[in-house]
């Protein structure tokens, strides 16, 4: 028998707000355990969360960017379980009127065909602690860090649409292009500020009904998430035909295994209106506010990069996915650098030699203004690219202009003839064979011979006028 995957995602999104979601503490990841805590967020019995503004505006973004629709009442509810990560035994969410509902995203699947995957709806709820299992010579202790307690987050459920591990690692790329797009937040899978939890039934080929679920969690890249889902419709598949029946479970995914295994039961605790934290009442003034606090989303910014600046569909979609990216692309052309130039080497050079240093685009000594007068020296013939490549080094450790480290180095590109004639000469001299070997027709020989020039000048040549002049002493036509 065929069997078809019916999967939904649960998304949680971290916000990168400055605080917390119920109280002034900061929200910074990375800080000593414990430090950005106070009564309401250790969760003391008493303690009045009151919800921050800047939440619900980065969490009204988010919806927005997705096509969601803000719903003009939404509330908290105690989602009930008693957990060491949640000591006042219940977690802040809204689990009965959510802050938004539909909202769409649209990937391309593996046949090239557009499919649209839809959004059931967008809530917020807060962060829990976060519990650290470590050993204590041979006694196993676990620790408790509240600085995640009470963060704010969002989580973003999708409807079953989906068939194929493909479309979920689809989705969940084009979910972090837009939220990162809005700027609410990282979406780091590696950083733990994206978690997803996939629900997997599976049925046969041909039919509408829906099976039991079973619940896959911890699956921190894109990559293992399309893994565990394979593994997971394969597993229920092979249970199946041998009469089994699935049963409604949550699992982890092991990555070292490379296999899905058992967790728990799955649990679901009451959920109760939150008496404490006043109804979000948000007026179509505000959503219309909000919505025009939009940026110009990555499809919209693709297509123009396109018409604009005459770059391919497909470059211009790699070059939007990442809004980092698109945007020191932008400052480049802004500085009168040629789109095609600018693209060539802002991906083949700047962005490798960036992430080999560890740094981000945004923040690198590299700035859009200095990168231009690199290139700008390239396009007008000062430099060689062999020269430019080695002047982007220095860029990184000096602060220092382009300009002036092609001057103070001697880096300048020679493309005198009467200095350059004189190279050639020697060379052709010195490499009888590559002359004969050309002369024979073999045109190789050309290349290796502007090679030897190129070295002869300490890689400075310029190779366009080596080309034009080696071609006349053999009396070649190019
Ligand atoms: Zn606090």
């Amino acid at each position: 028998m065929e069997f078809e995957a019916v999967i939904g995602l649960e998304i949680h999104v971290e916000l990168n707000c400055t605080t917390k979601m119920f109280c002034d503490c900061p929200n910074r990841p990375g800080d000593e355990p414990n430090v950005n805590t106070c009564p309401t967020c250790l969760w003391f019995p008493g303690a009045m969360p009151r919800l921050s503004q800047e939440s619900l505006e980065k969490a009204a973004l988010l919806c927005l960017g997705l096509g969601a629709e803000l719903q003009p009442r939404s509330a908290f509810d105690q989602k009930v379980y008693y957990y060491p990560d949640l000591p006042k035994g219940y977690q802040l969410s809204q689990a009965h009127l959510p802050l938004s509902r539909g909202g769409a995203l649209v990937i391309t699947d593996e046949n090239g065909q557009s499919k649209k995957l839809r959004i059931h709806h967008i809530h917020m709820e807060e962060d829990v602690a976060k519990l650290m299992h470590e050993m204590e010579g041979r006694l196993p202790i676990s620790l408790v860090d509240f600085n995640r307690a009470g963060v704010p987050l969002v989580e973003i459920v999708t409807e079953p649409d989906f068939r194929t591990p493909y479309e979920a690692m689809e989705f969940l790329k084009g979910l972090r292009t837009q939220v990162r797009y809005v700027g609410s937040s990282e979406c780091s899978m590696e950083n733990g500020t994206m978690r997803v939890d996939a629900n997997i039934s599976i049925r046969p080929q041909g039919t509408t009904q829906m099976n039991t679920k079973v619940e896959v969690k911890n699956m921190n890249s894109i990559r293992h998430v399309g893994d565990a889902i394979a593994y997971e419709i394969g597993r229920q598949s092979a249970a199946v035909q041998a009469g089994e029946a699935v049963i409604l479970h949550t699992r982890l995914w092991d990555p070292d295994k490379k296999a899905t295994l058992p967790m728990r039961a799955k649990f679901e605790g009451p959920c109760i209106p939150d008496p404490a934290v006043p109804v979000i009442e948000l007026s179509p003034d505000w959503i219309e506010k909000m919505r025009s606090r939009l940026p110009e989303m990555p499809a919209a910014r693709a297509e123009r990069f396109v018409t604009q600046h005459g770059l391919s569909g497909e470059e211009a979609l790699f070059l939007s996915s990442d809004p980092e990216v698109a945007g020191y692309f932008e400052a480049l052309i802004g500085q009168g650098i040629a789109p095609r130039l600018g693209l060539h080497w802002l991906t083949t050079q700047l962005i490798p030699a960036v992430k080999e240093r560890e740094q981000k685009l945004s923040c690198s000594p590299v700035t859009p203004a200095r990168f231009a007068a690199l290139l700008k020296m390239l396009s007008q013939d000062e430099i060689n690219a062999n020269t430019a490549r080695k002047v982007l080094a220095h860029l990184f450790d000096s602060d220092e202009a382009p300009e002036t480290i092609v001057s103070a180095r001697g880096y300048r590109q020679v493309s005198d003839p009467a200095a350059l004639d004189a190279l050639i000469d020697e060379v052709l001299g010195a490499q009888p064979a590559a002359v004969a070997s050309f002369r024979s027709g073999q045109s190789k020989a050309l290349g290796f011979l502007i090679g030897q020039v190129m070295q002869a000048s300490g890689g400075k040549a310029n190779p366009k006028i080596i080309r034009e002049l080696l071609a006349k002493k053999l009396g070649a036509t190019l």
